[in-house]
């Protein structure tokens, strides 16, 4: 598989699952990543953790177990099957964010007063189902990971990319920024 058509597996994912409602929020999962990118790129986020931004919650479309088994009560565990797909091609600068991106949720709701409450009430239903805020514990090992504080960025802009309103790129504004995040020889079997 060349580059190039890794790309397109990931662009042909966004066309075809993506257009699919976004549990509960006022845009589809497509829009809601193409947001999330868009806004990291606005705060000047280097390249890994806009990639992140805009893939993270590709797990969604891959877990045994789907968004809507999510709603209904079960973790599907997207975040880690997103990063762990992820990684036959980017490196842990794009995938280990995305992994963290469900716990950063847990960590600032744990650390951050007023947190909680910018939560949209499709993502409080789902931190109950994920574990509810950290513990004291848990939030200083999350706040010692390597990709925490990445982690942490792109989870405010998941928050923030729910809007019905916000700007939607395309997804081919971000093919040259993917191609160039590309491991050399990935996904050549
Ligand atoms: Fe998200």
């Amino acid at each position: 598989m060349t580059n190039t058509q890794a790309i397109d597996v990931i662009e042909e994912l966004f066309a075809a699952q993506g257009s699919s409602e976004y549990f509960g929020e006022a845009v589809t999962q497509a829009e809601h990543m193409l947001q999330a990118g868009a806004l990291a790129e606005a705060a000047g986020a280097p390249a890994p953790l806009v990639a992140a931004a805009l893939l993270h919650d590709l797990g969604h479309f891959h877990g045994e177990v789907s968004g809507h088994d999510l709603m209904e009560g079960t973790d599907n565990r997207h975040s880690h099957t997103g990063a762990d797909w992820l990684a036959q091609w980017f490196g842990p600068e794009v995938t280990e964010p995305v992994r963290l991106h469900v716990a950063a949720k847990r960590y600032l709701c744990a650390v951050e007063p007023g947190y909680f409450a910018l939560l949209s009430p499709a993502s409080v239903h789902t931190l109950s189902v994920q574990g509810g805020p950290m513990t004291v514990a848990e939030a200083a090992e999350f706040a010692a990971h390597p990709h925490g504080e990445d982690a942490v960025r792109l989870r405010r802009w998941d928050e923030a990319a729910k809007d019905p309103e916000g700007p939607v790129p395309a997804f081919a504004h971000f093919r040259p920024l993917l191609a160039s995040l590309l491991r050399p020889g990935a996904g050549e079997a």
